[in-house]
């Protein structure tokens, strides 16, 4: 079995998502301290020096393999944001297809 680092880091994987699963708007990758430890993902309205976008925020301290794995998790809410239940079948669907980009090319069966 692979290992998670696997799956490179936050930055590789976003970048490969970015080009095939597309949400509506720009996603920005931020890295900081959060007081829960996890991730969350935010839509912002349009200011004057940066368009209407998404917010991945995903908390610094964790390991790369965990921060990929939180990265997966909240773009796929960026491709169903308004959504309902937001944890619910399309999402599920979003998911998979995240997670299916970030496997496809390995050699983990
Ligand atoms: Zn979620």
């Amino acid at each position: 079995m692979a290992k998670f680092s696997h799956f490179g880091t936050v930055k590789d994987a976003a970048a490969r998502l970015r080009k095939t699963l597309k949400p509506k708007y720009p996603v920005y990758i931020i890295r900081r301290k959060l007081k829960d430890g996890t991730g969350h993902c935010i839509l912002h309205e349009r200011t004057k020096h940066r368009p209407k976008r998404f917010d991945i925020v995903i908390c610094k301290t964790l390991q790369e393999n965990t921060a990929v794995l939180l990265l997966v998790h909240e773009w796929a809410h960026t491709l169903t944001w308004s959504e309902k239940p937001i944890h619910g079948p399309k999402w599920g669907v979003a998911y998979a297809k995240c997670w299916n980009m970030l496997v496809e090319n390995d050699e983990w069966h």
